[in-house]
């Protein structure tokens, strides 16, 4: 399923840091009118910290190892604090977050914040040129002598404690907030659906993030989200952090060995070089069937001409920010009930079977990965979907590689208000499809999707609850 191209012989570093200012952000009516009987109750901090892996560590789940270090990869986040015990949000260049790794994300985290584990959302961006992290399975692994690694222990433990050290030193000194903005703008010619129809009528589904096929080019760009959505957080007229939410798997090239943020890393760095007192964050959104496959050859330039195109949408969305007054938000979370795949080869028993040494090393970190999910279900720990409410705006996070209709479901579900949807919150999952995607047969769920047909709907009645849709 994997795309893999040749790597140049020249690593480029780019970053090119245009120092293009952004001084006037409208104000809305609302904003104004209100301002004189705001109290002001919120207080807000961001945080940064390194989290590149080292050289020999896993990636995409122990796909390949890595050998050298293109860029880095970056933890960037936010905490807010005000009536209610204090929420945590943080966007990691990671591929993916699962099971206990995500727990000991949120329990370490929650411990800097003074909060509940629960209350703390961790989305990773999904890079491919990045690594997985899910303890359980490397356990497995490590107990079965397999060749197979999908993430190194103490370097996790590391990572998860630089961040937490990151969030302590942020909540020092934390500022006011008194005002939210929202603004979007269409993206350019970065996302088409893996999905698309030949000519002759066939349904194929391997539009993978670049393509030399000239069928997958030319075919339209199917279903997608092409809405860059930014909020900001404000202390009066002050910016103080853009978190920009964009539904494209984010990958340009991958697989040779390299560590890289790819474009989204670029993009946002060339952000934050403009705006240096704004922290810039960036989320993918529910991206699992999306892919910059049709623009996308592969070519090593062309890494930067996705930046370029990522970048323009995010400083579009930026100046068509409004902002409103706020002094309180609400954080909900519910439980999916999920259950794991049964389907032919995803028993305990055939996963098992697989971690010994007939097996290649990256069937073995599947069969983990599998494991490690279904341990967690039977100790009675379900995904949660959680939702920040600030009224006229929701961050809500899913879980996985959960499809981009369900990103569409969760916006129509609250047509009042500014949805914001974080893709690849606990990657337990892999793939979230629809049923309709498991009867056309599509050829990504072979195995990166550890969930049972039904999935669909179990995923559309949590939304439901925790975005308190409106009855239909
Ligand atoms: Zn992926």
């Amino acid at each position: 399923m994997r795309v893999i191209n040749k790597p140049a012989a020249v690593s480029r570093c780019l970053i090119a840091a245009a120092a293009i200012l952004v001084n006037v952000i409208p104000v809305d009516a609302a904003s104004s009118s209100s301002s004189s009987r705001f109290t002001n109750h919120l207080q807000f901090a961001t945080f940064s910290a390194d989290v590149t892996v080292p050289v020999g560590h896993g990636m995409m789940g122990g796909s390949w190892l890595s050998k050298s270090i293109a860029d880095p990869l970056e933890a960037n986040g936010f905490v807010l604090l005000g009536r209610e015990n204090p929420v945590v949000f943080v966007s990691i260049d990671w591929c993916e977050i699962r099971n206990d790794a995500y727990r000991r994300w949120q329990t370490v985290l929650s411990e800097a914040a003074g909060t509940q584990p629960e209350r703390v959302l961790i989305t990773t961006v999904h890079q491919h040129d990045a690594p997985v992290a899910d303890l359980e399975a490397e356990r497995l692994l490590r107990e079965h002598k397999a060749a197979g690694t999908v993430c190194d222990l103490e370097f996790h433990e590391k990572a998860v404690q630089r961040v937490a050290m990151a969030l302590r030193d942020a909540l020092k000194s934390p500022r006011p907030v008194t005002h939210i903005g929202t603004g979007q703008a269409k993206v350019e010619r970065i996302a088409s659906n893996r999905r698309y129809v030949t000519p002759e009528g066939t349904v194929r589904f391997d539009r993978m993030s670049s393509t030399r096929n000239p069928v997958a080019s030319a075919a339209g760009e199917g279903l997608i989200d092409p809405w860059l959505r930014t909020l900001s957080f404000w202390d009066g007229d002050t910016p103080l952090c853009a978190v920009s939410f964009y539904a494209v798997h984010p990958m340009s090239y991958y697989g040779a060995g390299e560590v890289s943020a790819d474009f989204p890393g670029i993009a946002r760095r060339r952000r934050q070089a403009e705006l240096p007192g704004v922290k810039q964050i960036y989320c993918s959104g529910c991206s699992g069937n999306l892919t910059a496959g049709k623009y996308n050859t592969g070519a090593r330039t062309n890494r930067f001409v996705l930046a370029d195109r990522l970048h323009a949408g995010m400083k579009a969305a930026w100046n068509n920010t409004s902002r409103v007054p706020i002094d309180h938000f609400n954080f909900r979370t519910t439980p999916v009930g999920f259950e794991p795949r049964h389907d032919a080869g995803f028993s305990p028993a055939e996963l098992e079977a697989r971690l010994g040494p007939g097996t290649k090393p990256f069937a073995q970190c599947l069969a983990a990965m599998g494991l490690s999910w279904r341990k967690r279900v039977d100790a009675g720990r379900p995904i949660q979907i959680p939702v920040i409410d600030f009224g006229s705006l929701q961050i809500v996070l899913l879980p996985g590689e959960s499809y981009v209709e369900f990103q569409l479901a969760a916006q129509q579900m609250r047509p009042d208000s500014f949805v914001c949807v974080a893709g690849y919150g606990d990657g337990a999952t892999g793939y979230v499809p629809t049923e309709k995607h498991i009867a056309e047969r599509d050829s990504n769920l072979d195995d990166w999707c550890w969930v049972a047909p039904g999935s669909e709907n179990r995923l559309l009645q949590a939304l439901r609850s925790v975005l308190k849709a409106k009855a239909q």
